[in-house]
């Protein structure tokens, strides 16, 4: 684990150029220069070189980031923005007395649980030798909602692999507890050793926080549920014509398949909305930190749903689900908000395309 000093000279890549307030959703709600990672740089910039302290302040400042990676990818300097936030985090937060209480309420012991706590049992049942052998990774949702294991028992040509699992570690990032994150890193990555074709996710903050855990030119193979109904051409039908969008997670790489996906659901039509990559604003801690902003946020978003007359907005996060319901709460006309495979659960027939209609 690296220290936040390691991050000198990768700090100092920041020319200053203001790309990332561009892109910065938090930047664009509120103006505020030290909201954004070239304000940030130079706050963190200033505490490694000794002129300011790590303190409650700036720290109020890491804590005022929807963690959305957006100036990462514009970034001309190409710096890695969301590890220098976390590792700063850590190196404030460790040693604070709300820390520990965090730390503590994160610690297996209790975090894992309350996981375990409301996790439904639901074993996908074996097809041992089949095509394709994919690994599962429920996420802590997914245990607790058990829609896509729903789906994936459909499938006899294929092996679906369930390990015993922690949550991929994204909250821990986001409070700070690296020792935390460190700590169920290593125990995935023990289970994600092995023969397989794909890690399969149905969450994107957890496919990206898992895909964290490799060097890029090491990193397995992964496909996300929608991805893979599409390889696996399933067809879907519903009874009445409804209408729906989709949301784009910050955290999802690419949303290319929800096209064909849609294309493949009969009586069912695609709406795409504007923006639909613009972040929820709710990321979590960030809701709970900065309400008002993150209600600002959300209900940017809602405008642009709403305009698209659905009848559902679908995501492929949990975390976006609550972000999109906190932006339509009280909107008239309001679709419903699913994550995918609650909507797709919906409809009694899905078939691989042979079987189809
Ligand atoms: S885009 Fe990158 S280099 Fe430019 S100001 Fe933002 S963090 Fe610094
Ligand atoms: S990660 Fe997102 S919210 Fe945070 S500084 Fe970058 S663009 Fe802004």
């Amino acid at each position: 684990m690296k220290n936040f000093s390691d991050y000198k000279s990768e700090i100092s890549k920041c020319s200053k150029c203001g790309l990332c307030q561009a892109v910065c959703p938090v930047y664009k709600e509120t103006g505020n220069e030290c909201a954004v990672s070239k304000g940030k740089f130079v706050m963190l910039d200033g505490v490694l070189r000794g002129d300011l302290r790590l303190n409650k302040n700036i720290n109020k400042y890491l804590d005022l980031c929807l963690k959305c990676g957006k100036c990462s990818e514009f970034c001309p300097s190409g710096i890695d923005v969301c590890k220098i936030f976390e590792t700063a985090k850590y190196e404030y937060v460790k040693n604070t007395i709300f820390g520990k209480i965090v730390f503590f309420l994160e610690s297996k012991l209790i975090f894992g649980s309350i996981i375990k706590m409301f996790s439904q049992k639901r074993d996908i049942k074996k097809h041992d030798g089949g095509s394709l052998k994919i690994i599962y990774f429920k996420g802590c949702v997914g245990n607790i909602f058990p829609q896509t294991a729903k789906l994936l028992e459909n499938f006899s040509n294929i092996e679906i692999i369930e390990k015993d699992f922690e949550c991929c570690g994204i909250p821990f990032l986001s409070s700070g507890n690296l020792e935390r994150y460190e700590e169920v890193k290593s125990h995935n990555l023990e289970l994600l050793k092995g023969d397989y074709d794909f890690i399969l996710t149905d969450c994107a903050s957890c496919e990206s926080t898992i895909r964290g855990y490799f060097e890029k030119d090491n990193c397995p193979k992964f496909i996300n549920l929608g991805e893979f109904l599409v390889k696996e051409n399933i067809k879907f039908k519903s009874k009445k014509h409804l209408k729906v969008t989709f949301h784009k997670p910050c955290h999802l790489g690419n949303a290319d398949f929800i096209k064909s996906l849609i294309d493949n659901c009969e009586n069912i039509e695609y709406a795409e909305m504007e923006n639909f990559d613009d972040c929820c604003g709710f990321a979590g801690e960030f809701a709970l930190k900065n309400r008002k902003l993150s209600k600002a946020i959300s209900e940017k978003k809602a405008q642009n749903i709403l305009k698209t007359g659905a009848d559902y907005v679908i995501t492929t996060c949990p975390s976006c689900i609550l972000g999109l319901k906190q932006g339509l709460s009280g909107k008239k006309n309001a679709p419903k908000v699913l994550s995918l495979s609650e909507f797709l659960t919906k409809f009694d027939n899905y078939f691989p395309s042979s079987q189809a209609f």
